[in-house]
């Protein structure tokens, strides 16, 4: 088996200039880290918050952590003091709340709308008119505490190119109607995350600016 750090160097070579990588250690412990940090990698993606609050607390503090998992609104008060940006944002009450606890600590937190365009029944996210009614509602332009950055999604996970190609391609299009009806004049709104070890290599010619890979870096996870 090829080692993390050339996994990671591997998989950096493949993204063209503008795509970042999120490395995801979901699962993964410290050690495989520390392998991907050495290599300098320091963006990390994880999904539970209790596994996040032990490896935070553990492991160098110039790692920015990015959440792309569900989040439960009684958990955001555990991140929101530290977490670089909140991935998966599928409710204006997740995004409330992120606000309350960001006040709370004198933060202001990146987030990104996850969207939900993908066929599978048991995907979280906003549908693009969730999405819409959402931005179009306005709330979260009182919001002082959180800073939308873009939007987020997972393709489905099928073998056919096209039918990845093609959702991810709806939400390029759709973050293209976004900024220009709500986001013309903020330049922080310009992340696109999708991509993940399987098909991560579509998701840069489909105009992804992060793609989140854990698979291809780290191993299988072990459960
Ligand atoms: C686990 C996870 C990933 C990474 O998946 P791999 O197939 O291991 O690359 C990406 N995005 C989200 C939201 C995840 O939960």
């Amino acid at each position: 088996m090829d080692s993390i750090r050339e996994n990671l160097k591997h998989v950096v070579s493949q993204l063209p200039a503008g795509v970042r990588l999120v490395a995801v250690s979901k699962y993964h412990p410290a050690e495989s880290i520390m392998e991907a940090y050495a290599e300098g990698q320091r963006l990390f993606g994880e999904s539970h918050v209790q596994e996040l609050q032990g490896k935070h607390a553990s492991l160098p503090s110039d790692i920015q952590w990015h959440f792309i998992g569900h989040l439960q609104t009684n958990k955001v008060k555990y991140i929101v003091p530290y977490i670089s940006m909140i991935e998966a944002v599928d409710s204006i009450r997740l995004l409330r709340e992120i606000n309350r606890q960001a006040e709370r600590c004198g933060r202001v937190v990146d987030v990104l709308l996850e969207l939900h365009i993908a066929e599978e029944e048991t995907k979280y996210g906003l549908t693009l008119d969730a999405c819409r009614q959402l931005l179009a509602e306005g709330e979260w332009r009182t919001m002082e505490h959180v800073r939308i950055c873009g939007l987020m999604m997972m393709a489905s996970f099928v073998d056919d190119e096209q039918q990845i190609r093609q959702e991810m391609m709806l939400a390029a299009h759709f973050f293209d109607e976004v900024k220009a009806a709500y986001f013309a004049d903020k330049p922080s709104f310009c992340e696109r995350s999708w991509g993940m070890s399987h098909d991560f290599p579509i998701a840069c010619q489909c105009h992804s600016t992060m793609v989140r890979v854990g698979t291809t870096i780290f191993g299988e996870r072990v459960y």
